[in-house]
């Protein structure tokens, strides 16, 4: 039985170890890097230790005080912490930390809001839209047909009066307003009349702004016309890797949909231990968020405009390129989106390539897309973007060799390896948990 599985002694304590040797190598890795990728941040320390806690260990379904098994307690305990702290942030009467991701949140407003065959209102992929709206991603899941907004392609945001015709017309019975490429506010406020006219849910997406908007520094999409958020928690706000729903007031029947969408919907057990984490992510942030959501887009409009100085095509000048986190970048004469991100890569700079208006291959897009929020976080202000600029011009623009730049963004990086804007500011921003330093035997 088994008999080809079966190990050769100290195989398997062998790739242990490895695995283990592997991912202390991504953490030094990323320590020395520069890395620029717009959905990704650091966790703080005390979120950082719950995640190897017993939390991790258990099953709780349902919602606080209303669970399927016993030893629930704490969890619950910390779960309804969790939710306070969620409302007050966005000030709303409903959250639910069930979602284990953005992506699931999103299918619980799916399943929530729309039936199969359902229209619902979204952005274009080459927008900026994520793979959600895409017929091979949660919608396609769900059954639900896109309705495009028109796109105003030098402002980088919806075209309002051309949406506001397609929206008459077709009538959508829900309408996603949200980006991954999210670099000005979604006119969910101006098109709101229009939503209440054609009887459509308003639903943002704030996976990629949410720490932005809870620090008061992006728009405030349920005082502007949204029934729903669902995000990640990982990205601008610097949580564990979770999701969340939020809603401002909405009715117990909406309430009773969102639910039921997110347990049993779309998970079963909620991942406790992340959980946890955001609890304190969210307490971090009611202490901390509004400086680092602050500091985060001036570091984005400052690498922004420092690459433009040096001849960079960053997107939307006229309108100083970004008020978010994100800028977007076509490369299409440095190399196109691909070459630029593996070059970059190499020289130890994280980023991603990335679809731009216009963009007909997603394999070959002409962008990249670049994001402040890990830097800010370990303490990079204005000055710094400049120096990452001027890395950028010694690779892609001064032929400097991959080696040099990779010298200079090491050098660049080390005096910022610490976390910020959170308790316990100072300790590694990149730690590894190494168990007693021991090998396994
Ligand atoms: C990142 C992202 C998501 C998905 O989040 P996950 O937590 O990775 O599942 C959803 N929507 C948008 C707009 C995003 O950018």
């Amino acid at each position: 039985m088994g008999g080809t599985a079966a190990p050769t002694p100290g195989e398997m304590a062998g790739i242990v170890q490895q695995i283990r040797q592997t991912v202390r190598h991504h953490s030094t890795r990323f320590e020395v890097a520069i890395p620029l990728i717009a959905s990704e941040n650091l966790l703080s320390p005390y979120a950082k230790e719950l995640l190897i806690s017993d939390f991790h260990s258990r099953y709780a379904e349902g919602l606080p005080g209303e669970r399927y098994y016993e030893g629930n307690e704490d969890v619950d305990r910390v779960e309804n912490v969790c939710l306070g702290l969620a409302r007050r942030l966005f000030r709303c009467s409903f959250a639910d930390v069930r979602p284990i991701s953005g992506t699931v949140a999103n299918l619980a407003v799916l399943k929530a809001f729309a039936e199969p065959g359902d229209l619902v209102g979204t952005n274009r992929l080459a927008n900026g839209a994520h793979i959600s709206s895409a017929s091979f991603g949660a919608f396609g899941l769900r059954g639900v047909k896109p309705v495009y907004y028109a796109w105003d392609e030098e402002r980088m945001t919806i075209d309002v009066a051309k949406t506001r015709e397609i929206l008459k017309a077709v009538r959508p019975k829900l309408c996603l307003f949200g980006l991954s490429v999210f670099l000005f506010p979604q006119p969910i406020e101006e098109l709101r009349s229009t939503l209440e006219e054609i009887g459509a849910k308003g639903w943002y997406d704030a996976a990629h702004v949410l720490g932005l908007i809870a620090g008061g520094q992006f728009q405030d999409p349920l005082r502007e016309g949204a029934t729903v958020i669902s995000a990640s928690t990982h990205k601008t706000l610097p949580g564990p890797q979770h999701g969340i729903l939020l809603g401002g007031a909405p009715d117990e029947e909406t309430v009773r949909r969102l639910q039921s969408a997110a347990f049993p919907g779309v998970t079963s057990n909620h991942h406790l231990h992340t959980m946890a984490a955001l609890a304190v992510s969210l307490a971090e942030h009611i202490e901390f968020g509004r400086d680092y959501a602050r500091q985060t887009i001036a570091n984005a409009q400052a690498l922004a405009q420092a690459l433009y100085e040096r001849g960079f095509e960053v997107l939307a000048p006229k309108l100083g390129f970004t008020r978010s986190h994100t800028i977007a970048v076509r490369v299409a004469r440095e190399g196109g989106g691909e070459t630029v991100a593996h070059r970059l890569a190499d020289a130890g700079i994280i980023t991603n390539k990335n679809l731009l208006p216009g963009d007909a291959s997603p394999k070959h897009p002409q962008g990249i897309r670049l994001g402040t929020p890990e830097l800010t976080r370990v303490g990079m202000t204005e000055k710094e973007m400049v120096r990452v600029a001027e890395l950028f011009e010694m690779l892609l623009h001064q032929g400097r060799s991959t080696g040099e730049v990779r010298e200079a963004a090491t050098a660049l990086k080390s005096p910022f390896t610490t976390i910020r804007y959170c308790f316990g500011a100072g300790e590694s921003a990149y730690r590894y948990y190494d168990l007693v330093g021991r090998d396994p035997s």
